[in-house]
């Protein structure tokens, strides 16, 4: 992978994508696959955005058995078993039990009948899966059964409980530089720290995208026949500097909290709180809490955090869990109004209607489903252009969605080298993923900046700039 944004000026696109979040990317990947000329721009890092702060549960849906929304439940059973299929190394399956209580619409008698369903529909859901990925069927737990796997839960009125396996991906980072590689593989052209800030316009046709270069403040133009605008939650921003007076859609600030403290191991916890579950999910040797919502006009950073850090004691009384177990917390904006009212569709608009010709938008609401989600809107974009080549990324195993090898200073260089790394928070963050379960040891980064100084002749100033980038970085995640 090599970032040139002068080869992306150079010649006219079938299409330009914006954005570099799990959904960009698997555009990119699809289109090239496809055979159209793609590119794709990224404002700032790969994966920095919303992408990098998912809870990293591959859903299959059990949730939407509620409102009975089986084409949802079916297209993420689909996208956990395409998933656990195409990026084995990164995508495992993952235990989930949660306690029940009472008799009602959440005790264990509802419980057994929904996972009863949960199976019938997901009947499908190992197909092609080698045995280690496979998803068991769920049952019903014992109150003894219950209270041996998960000890510390409060026993007053428990009845027993619910188990489903669903699955986990170890690194969302990895994953998404894994579609990257296969979509660069497929003659993409990919460029990161390049921000889309206008748009040249033509009567009701979008001619040309105007794009800064994040490292040299130069301005490129870039043509392309369609524009797919996969921004996540900067959709909105970027519709704006085309001029579209579409009423933007309303984003809530998602949290969870890292723990320090592996307070599970082998499986996620379930808990009701405030009438929803959150979970304890086991990750990288720690655990991860989540997942909390509010409007993002009014997010606090600071507050939220500990607001959010006093329901989880509240929900998981026997944890413990004290400021100081918090390694960080991850931030990131979703479409939706409130907890209860997530955006349940992804948003996929041809602006042609809205006299911007040549301009689509796409807007996903779950990394699970990203892929799928990609794949319906390139199929859009390839009608747009009269092609008429299907999509093959679901049956495509990602040969890059894996750890990088070698050494810490070995992957330094390689992700400089050959993913686009071009900063000491792009190779901590995003490529060595050395951020997410809590803040590297100073040993570790001060053996990739010796071996980045060496290899890439890096002087003092540099070495500060990017210290204090990286600083600044991790600021913003702290409790
Ligand atoms: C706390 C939290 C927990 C979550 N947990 C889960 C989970 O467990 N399972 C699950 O399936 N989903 C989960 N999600 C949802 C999932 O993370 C998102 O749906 C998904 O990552 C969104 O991806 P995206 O590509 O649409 O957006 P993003 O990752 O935000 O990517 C959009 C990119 O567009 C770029 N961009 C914006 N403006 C411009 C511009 N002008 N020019 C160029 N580029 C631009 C941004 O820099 C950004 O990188 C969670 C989300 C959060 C916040």
């Amino acid at each position: 992978m090599k970032r040139d944004l002068a080869a992306i000026a150079a010649r006219e696109h079938d299409v330009l994508i914006i954005g570099g979040g799990i959904h960009g990317a698997f555009a990119a990947w699809d289109a090239a696959q496809r055979g159209l000329k793609t590119a794709l721009v990224e404002a700032e890092d790969f994966g920095s955005g919303t992408s990098w702060n998912s809870l990293k549960t591959i859903h299959g849906g059990l949730r939407y058995l509620q409102g009975l929304d089986l084409p949802r439940m079916r297209e993420s059973i689909r996208e956990r078993r395409t998933l656990l299929r195409i990026a084995p190394a990164l995508v495992k399956p993952l235990r989930f039990v949660v306690p029940t209580y009472g008799h009602g619409l959440k005790g264990r008698e509802a419980l057994a009948i929904a996972l009863r369903a949960n199976d019938l529909v997901s009947r499908d859901r190992n197909e092609g899966l080698p045995a280690p990925q496979r998803i068991p069927p769920g049952r019903s737990l014992s109150r003894e059964e219950l209270l041996h796997l998960a000890p510390g839960v409060p026993a007053a009125g428990l009845t027993g409980g619910a188990t489903w396996t669903d699955a986990q991906v170890s690194s969302s980072e990895r994953l998404l530089v894994g579609v990257l590689h296969a979509a660069d593989a497929a003659h993409a052209l990919l460029a990161n720290h390049a921000r889309v800030v206008g748009f040249g316009v033509s009567g009701d046709r979008i001619t040309v995208v105007r794009i800064e270069d994040m490292v040299s403040g130069e301005i490129v133009e870039v043509r392309a026949r369609v524009i797919l605008n996969a921004a996540g939650p900067g959709m909105d921003e970027v519709l704006g500097l085309a001029g579209s007076r579409r009423p933007p859609v309303p984003l809530l600030s998602a949290l969870n909290l890292v723990l320090r403290r592996p307070v599970v191991r082998d499986h996620a916890l379930g808990a009701l709180s405030n009438g929803r579950y959150l979970f304890l999910v086991p990750w990288a040797g720690r655990a991860i809490v989540g997942t909390d919502y509010v409007p993002a006009a009014t997010a606090d950073p600071v507050e939220d955090g500990r607001r959010f850090l006093d329901e989880a004691r509240h929900a998981y009384p026997w944890a413990r869990l004290e400021p100081a177990d918090v390694a960080l917390v991850h931030r990131g904006r979703v479409p939706g109004r409130s907890a209860r009212q997530l955006a349940g569709r992804h948003l996929l608009v041809d602006h042609a209607r809205d006299g911007l010709a040549g301009l689509v938008s796409v807007q996903g609401v779950k990394y699970t489903t990203a892929r799928a989600v990609a794949e319906e809107a390139i199929d859009l974009v390839a009608r747009k252009l009269g092609s008429g080549r299907p999509s093959r990324t679901a049956a495509t195993v990602l040969k890059h969605a894996a750890p990088l090898p070698g050494t810490l200073t070995q992957q330094a260089l390689a992700a400089m080298k050959d993913e686009m790394a071009l900063t000491l928070s792009d190779i901590v963050l995003r490529r060595l993923d050395l951020v997410s379960g809590g803040l590297p040891a100073e040993s570790e980064l001060d053996a990739i900046v010796l071996a980045l100084s060496d290899a890439l002749g890096w002087d003092a100033i540099r070495v500060a700039r990017e210290k204090a980038g990286l600083s600044e970085s991790l600021a913003g995640l702290a409790l």
